[in-house]
């Protein structure tokens, strides 16, 4: 028994309330804590109730591939913060890009998309989607004039990542909404970098947003999870029956760990911000490092832009070693403190050397193009003291 009732103010709450509170709907224990409900079905009282919950008449749940009170919590408090009409979440950040693109496509569709993109999108993009039909282009996500050159001919989807993984590209919302638009498509953006606080890709004038659940949301490493945000009609009625009839449902279990995860997700996105800055000014002193790319440092290409469209600037970054491989590996081999993982968003500081893990399966030339070296490491900034990082980097540069 649920009294929603007594927890829905009749007021409109601000953000921060919201990541508290949005979606809490305690059953009839009057519990603190958001209830978990680990089941898989539902029950009925009588044979015409089970009739009615399927022909429509009644608005009860009947399977959790369909819906669980926990994941519509975690739902509806994601949906609150980013400001979206609707949410659906899914078993894994990869879960809700392959649903978000695959379930409004069809034969003789095209596709176009940046080539800098999180190593399984560009495989659904390139690999996946040619198998039935659908055609896809790849551009230079910084530059405008191939995006309007691809965008000329009718479009169905633009899938695009702003800040992109690992190179930290930022690329134009709404110019690149605008030209999906004339070509009569859907932008689709994946805003894991940049988290629900820092950019709204619906309100710069995208169609869908999705999120890999693991990475800041939970913010702890502990458990995959996914989203996708946009408005009802395309929530319930183009991705619904979509998400209902393949089942990448998420886990109640882990509904409920990114549920408790959204409530302390500005305190840890602010530190995770502040930390990487403070890194990244860090890196620029040093001597052995060629480049470094974080959206809020004054020399990122595109920080001009990067500040018109986020609040905030994340907490990843990436930095290239003037010796290649060898002195990345060095660094990464030096390091006390911060670990070596491919993951990212988590309250530990990771880093990872994208040329040999993350995007190993791409051909060298690809991975040049996208802008990836082998001197560079992309490093997740955690929650941290700032200066013990510092300490860390300085210590494993010195060897
Ligand atoms: C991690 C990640 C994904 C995939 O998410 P999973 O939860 O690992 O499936 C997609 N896009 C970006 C930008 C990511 O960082």
């Amino acid at each position: 028994m649920t009294d929603s009732t007594q927890t829905k103010p009749s007021r409109t709450l601000r953000s921060r309330t919201r990541q508290v509170r949005a979606g809490l709907a305690r059953t009839g224990y009057s519990e603190t804590c958001e209830a978990l409900f680990m089941t898989s079905g539902y029950v009925y009282g009588s044979a015409e109730e089970a009739e009615e919950s399927f022909d429509g008449t009644r608005d009860r749940m009947v399977y959790s591939r369909f819906k669980n009170p926990t994941v519509a919590a975690f739902e509806e408090r994601l949906a609150a913060i980013e400001g979206a009409p609707a949410c659906r979440a899914t078993s894994s950040g990869m879960a809700a890009v392959h649903a978000a693109l695959m379930c409004q496509v069809k034969a003789g569709d095209r596709v176009v998309a940046p080539r800098a993109l999180f190593g399984s999108c560009t495989w659904i993009i390139n690999d996946l989607m040619p198998r039935f039909g659908i055609t896809v282009e790849f551009v230079e996500g910084t530059d405008l004039a191939q995006w309007a050159k691809a965008l000329s001919k009718p479009t169905a989807v633009v899938f695009m990542e702003t800040p992109s993984n690992p190179t930290l590209e930022i690329i134009d919302i709404p110019a690149v909404a605008e030209l999906t638009h004339k070509a009569g498509g859907r932008l689709v953006v994946d805003n894991v970098f940049a988290t629900p606080l820092f950019q709204s890709p619906l309100a710069l004038g995208a169609d869908v947003v999705v999120y890999s659940a693991t990475k800041h949301i939970d913010g702890q490493g502990r458990c995959l999870g996914g989203a996708v945000l946009g408005s009802e009609d395309f929530c319930n009625d183009v991705l619904g029956p979509y998400l209902r009839h393949t089942g990448p449902a998420l886990s109640p279990f882990n509904a409920w760990l990114l549920l408790k995860g959204l409530e302390t997700l500005d305190l840890r996105v602010e530190r995770h911000a502040a930390n990487a800055l403070k890194v990244a000014r860090f890196l620029e002193t040093r001597p052995e490092i060629a480049r470094v790319l974080y959206p809020g440092l004054e020399s990122h290409p595109q920080h001009a832009l990067a500040k018109r469209q986020m609040s905030g600037f994340g907490g990843i970054v990436a930095f290239a070693l003037k010796d290649g491989k060898a002195a990345a590996y060095k660094l990464l081999n030096g390091l006390e403190v911060i670990d070596i993982s491919n993951n990212l968003g988590d309250s530990k500081s990771l880093a990872t050397h994208p040329w040999t893990t993350t995007h190993q399966r791409l051909t060298p030339e690809d991975k040049l193009a996208q802008g990836i070296c082998e001197g560079l490491i992309r490093l997740s900034v955690g929650l941290e003291d700032a200066d013990d990082l510092i300490e860390d980097i300085a210590l494993a540069l010195a060897g």
